[in-house]
């Protein structure tokens, strides 16, 4: 068996790069993104790529191209979305804890709108408008309190979570931003979790939204847009995502007659089946009757087992002749935490070659350099062409900066 991306053999990549190594599809981007255009055709919306779930400027400039707009949770990933050739028109800034600095630097790129998460952001984001002499667009993240149905690390929507302003709060909190000279609203806007499967979650937020924006336009307060946020699931194993032309078809009926623009803030299902990650095996182990199969990529290249028992898909691409055995699948970490898998049936030995699959979505974007470990390169297939979209990391790289002075 050899495994491909595209026309591209694995194993010839993993030759040539090394490894650990992140491996993307352009043509599984392109699907992905369209999949989103043709289901929600007619509604016209406007699709902002959320960054943090894989901010590598290739895959930006990707979408870019395609006509998608982003959404951003920081100055930093601003800064890659002007890199990478994206618009800031059609930008908007997701997150509870903007700074000032972050605030000057939207607002003077001319970004789309800010999506506020509470009272005081709003007087502070006022405040920076005022100091530039401009005026901020303004959306409110309104938090539903909708149980999303995910893992508690990944779900959003709910009282108890820091994100968005309670809806009970919702009203009050348009009139504060009515108030300030240097606001402008435009929107409202949710986002209930990650990895969502049902569909009746992500409609009951609309729902609610909706009667918001009603109770809104009583009091005189007009609102350009509504934005549901991300949210959609993919298959790592098991899981049914949510059909999209089913999400879009409720949606039609909901928003039919009304004159507010649809915005969707897609992350992980644009990118996070379009990607894998290549390792390489360094030696099987045995501690008594458990199996571990040691490979060179760890939680610093993949978190999400670590941070939400994330399960992924792993294949060796050249299995050698032998029995299955049941294992932990580890990276060198110092961590009893630092596993891509756990008892997993697997055929491998020192050298074999591993594909992590569906990798595309918060792991490269949140790598890291525990260990002092280089952070893995990335390479963008495209049908029998590849290019490497971000090179290796070197120990100068990681230790650039530091001083050891004393
Ligand atoms: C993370 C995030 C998204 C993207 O979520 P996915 O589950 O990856 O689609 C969208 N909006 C906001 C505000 C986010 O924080």
């Amino acid at each position: 068996m050899s495994l491909y991306c595209e026309n591209v053999s694995l194993d010839a990549l993993a030759e040539q790069f090394g490894t650990p190594l992140y491996v993307y599809s352009q043509a599984a981007l392109t699907e992905a993104y369209q999949s989103y255009t043709a289901a929600f055709s007619g509604l016209n919306p406007l699709l902002c790529y959320a960054v943090k779930a894989n901010g590598n400027l290739s895959i930006l400039r990707h979408f870019a191209r395609l006509g998608s707009g982003f959404d951003i949770v920081s100055g930093g990933e601003l800064a890659r979305v002007l890199a990478a050739g994206g618009r800031a028109d059609k930008t908007i800034f997701s997150g509870v804890g903007k700074s000032r600095a972050e605030m000057v630097y939207a607002l003077e790129a001319g970004i789309k709108c800010f999506n506020v998460e509470s009272l005081p952001e709003l007087d502070q984001l006022n405040e920076a408008a005022a100091g530039l002499g401009t005026v901020a667009p303004v959306s409110l993240r309104i938090n539903p309190d909708v149980d999303a149905q995910t893992h508690p690390y990944i779900s959003t929507g709910l009282k108890a979570n820091k994100f968005g302003i309670a809806m009970e709060d919702a009203e009050a909190a348009y009139r504060h931003a009515a108030s300030l000279p240097h606001l402008r609203i435009t929107g409202i806007d949710c986002h209930i979790g990650s990895q969502l499967t049902n569909l009746a979650p992500l409609v009951e937020a609309c729902e609610r939204m909706l009667a918001l924006v009603d109770r809104l336009a009583a009091q005189g307060i007009e609102l350009e847009h509504i934005d549901l946020g991300g949210g959609i699931s993919i298959v790592y194993h098991d899981e049914t995502p949510p059909d999209l032309p089913a999400y879009a078809q409720a949606l039609r009926q909901l928003l039919g007659g009304r004159k507010l623009s649809l915005i969707l803030e897609p992350g992980r299902s644009l990118v996070g089946n379009a990607g894998l990650l290549l390792t390489r095996v360094e030696r099987v182990k045995r501690n008594g009757d458990k199996h571990f199969v040691i490979a060179d990529a760890a939680m610093n290249d993949l978190m999400r087992p670590a941070l939400y028992q994330a399960y992924h898909h792993i294949d060796n691409t050249n299995p050698q002749p032998g029995a299955p055995f049941t294992a932990d699948i580890v990276g060198p970490v110092c961590e009893t935490g630092d596993f891509l898998a756990q008892n997993r049936r697997i055929a491998a030995q020192a050298g074999d070659l591993l594909v992590v699959h569906s990798a595309g979505a918060y792991a490269a974007s949140m790598a890291s350099n525990y260990n002092t470990r280089a952070r893995a390169a990335e390479v963008l297939v495209n049908g029998s062409e590849f290019r490497l979209v971000r090179a290796r990391e070197q120990i100068t790289d990681m230790l650039a900066g530091e001083l050891a002075c004393l």
